[in-house]
């Protein structure tokens, strides 16, 4: 095992200790999980989640939704933010699902190759690297890492990632030296201590409890 790969398992391990091992339970349908991750870009899971409860009230079954117009559906996610461009992208994705598979159903991904069902959600405006993984981990249980800014800021100041990978290279960094079995609560335990700890502007590094194996320069003491 290499360095990188033994000190992802101990922050892990260490993380686990720390804050439990989220279990993954009662996953939402593919196609759930897809919207619900195009609408909480760039917006607070609170604003998310008022969106997404009044985009169900008004279109209760994915159908309903995929043939509404367009200015409702806007009208309806406006306080996810972005929902001008949110609104149709969702539409089209809704779209173009129902007539590539006949139904609005994502659960054959889960027997494609991981590599094969990211390619086959990436194809779609709007469904970048970050929203495939999440679908793909959360709703299908298969073996991808989301990065989302959290990760990505707390695994390059530990040390975990190269600081010239971008975003979408961080995803193959990262499942390469996770172990699958990780990915998924590894990646919830990073982002609360992204959020907890390892903040944006001003780490609080005394608190933290992987700062024994972090390489931060700037690490406060
Ligand atoms: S030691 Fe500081 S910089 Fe490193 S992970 Fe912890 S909070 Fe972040």
């Amino acid at each position: 095992m290499t360095d990188l790969k033994k000190r992802a398992l101990q922050i892990h391990e260490t993380l686990i200790q720390v804050y439990g091992e989220p279990i993954r339970e009662n996953p939402m349908p593919a196609i759930h999980e897809l919207v619900g991750t195009i609408l909480s870009q760039n917006t607070t899971d609170a604003n998310c989640d008022r969106a997404f409860a009044a985009l169900l009230a008004k279109y209760p079954t994915w159908e309903l939704l995929r043939d509404a117009d367009e200015a409702g559906v806007i009208e309806a996610i406006r306080p996810a933010g972005l929902a001008n461009q949110k609104g149709p992208r969702i539409l089209a994705i809704l779209k173009a699902i129902s007539e590539e598979r006949g139904e609005l159903d994502l659960q054959f991904l889960a027997d494609m190759p991981v590599a094969e069902a990211r390619k086959w959600l990436t194809k779609f405006k709007g469904v970048g690297p970050k929203t495939a993984a999440i679908v793909l981990c959360f709703a299908l249980g298969m073996p991808a890492f989301p990065v989302d800014t959290h990760v990505y800021r707390v695994t390059g100041r530990i040390g975990l990632r190269p600081a010239e990978l971008n975003f979408e290279q961080a995803h193959a960094h990262l499942e390469s030296i996770f172990p699958v079995e990780t990915y998924y609560p590894a990646h919830l335990n990073l982002i609360r201590l992204g959020r907890q700890v390892c903040h944006a502007r001003k780490p609080n590094c005394p608190q933290c409890p992987v700062r024994h194996l972090c390489d931060y320069k700037d690490k406060t003491v």
